[in-house]
């Protein structure tokens, strides 16, 4: 993104708007820090410059994947999906993906307010990739991964910033303590925000597997769902 800076009447309105504060004021002229826009397009698509300063041009690899993870309303190619992480993210009931027994995991980066970049969503992938996981196949962070049993993200990106990224994966439940400490370990490391969702399937008796295990860990969680009406329930024929 960029600010025509003979147009700017530095009202000062735009700055508030930028989700990653990259817009600042210098002599009297808002700029853009290229390094650290993520190119979400927010300022642009507010509509909050009076004078429409905002110019943004779609950048060329690796720059382009910029908009791809800032901007919810842009399609991933390789995955065929807009936003971050696939519909599983938020519920069990599209393709029944969290069998019993297995845990899905999301390592969710940068949000709120401050980005990621992939060289610290790499450094979690390959931690977990030596543990095993499965990555899945249709998210937009395993798509930029040179081989998913590495977890390695491909070179040319690892120094892009984006808004958010998210890491989905799967696993035997049995393997959940030793991934969880590799996390908090790797975290020590990780120069942003990340949070980590998981999931699993209840039992026929209403009992959840994994809250007592989480509970073993002493790991303090906080119980969300998500219903999307609509999309199926392959899990009422198993
Ligand atoms: S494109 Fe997004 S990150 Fe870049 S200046 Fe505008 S609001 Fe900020
Ligand atoms: S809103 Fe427009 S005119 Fe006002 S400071 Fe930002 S770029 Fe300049």
């Amino acid at each position: 993104m960029k600010i025509d800076p003979d147009v700017c009447i530095s009202c000062e309105l735009c700055l508030p708007y930028c989700p990653v504060s990259a817009i600042s004021m210098q002599d009297d002229v808002a700029v853009i820090d290229q390094e650290e826009c993520v190119d979400c397009q927010v300022c642009l698509k507010s509509g909050v410059c009076p004078v429409d300063c905002f110019i943004f041009e779609p950048a060329p690899w690796p720059r382009s994947i910029r908009t791809v993870f800032s901007d919810p309303r842009t399609e991933h190619k390789a995955t065929g999906i807009a936003g971050r992480g696939t519909e599983e993210m938020k519920t069990n009931d599209v393709t029944g993906r969290f069998q019993r027994g297995w845990v899905g995991m999301g390592c969710e980066f940068g949000r709120p307010g401050v980005g990621a970049r992939f060289y610290d969503i790499d450094k979690v992938a390959r931690v977990l990739a030596s543990h095993g996981v499965e990555f899945e196949p249709k998210n937009p962070v395993t798509a930029l991964m040179e081989d998913p049993k590495t977890g390695k993200i491909q070179e040319d990106v690892l120094n892009e910033k984006v808004l958010s990224g998210i890491i989905e994966c799967l696993f035997p439940i049995e393997n959940l303590k030793d991934i969880m400490d590799a996390l908090k370990e790797v975290a020590r490391e990780v120069d942003t925000v990340f949070s980590v969702e998981v999931i699993n399937r209840a039992d026929p008796d209403g009992s959840y597997p994994l809250r007592k295990l989480l509970e073993e860990m002493n790991i303090p969680y906080y119980i969300n769902g998500k219903q999307t009406v609509g999309l199926g329930r392959p899990l009422a024929d198993v």
